[in-house]
């Protein structure tokens, strides 16, 4: 699987406009999790125990959801952060059904 295949696969799951990151980003390298970088892994080792967190990380999985915050925030991992999902919702007045 080519990285320019996962990259399109993430961004179509997103909904999002598609973004070509650096083929050197270390994306199985660090924990999507924590940010914490273990370094290289061999090819052979599918999952990752995060030293730092703690998290077994699915060594695609972990590439994937690192490659989809590169493209949402410009390449700066989150470190100590947690998703922030604040639905904006705002409730408005609710329409009042008038009598006819
Ligand atoms: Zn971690």
């Amino acid at each position: 699987m080519s990285l320019g295949c996962c990259v399109r696969l993430a961004s179509d799951k997103l909904g999002r406009d598609f973004r070509v990151i650096s083929r050197w980003e270390p994306t199985s390298q660090v924990c999507a999790d924590c940010g914490f970088k273990w370094g290289k892994i061999d090819l052979s080792v599918r999952s990752v125990l995060c030293l730092n967190c703690g998290t077994q990380q699915d060594r695609d999985l972990n590439a994937a959801r690192n490659i989809r915050d590169l493209a949402v925030n410009g390449g700066d991992y989150k470190v100590g952060i947690g998703h922030c999902h604040d639905s904006k919702r705002t409730q408005r007045g609710r329409k009042t059904t008038e009598g006819q």
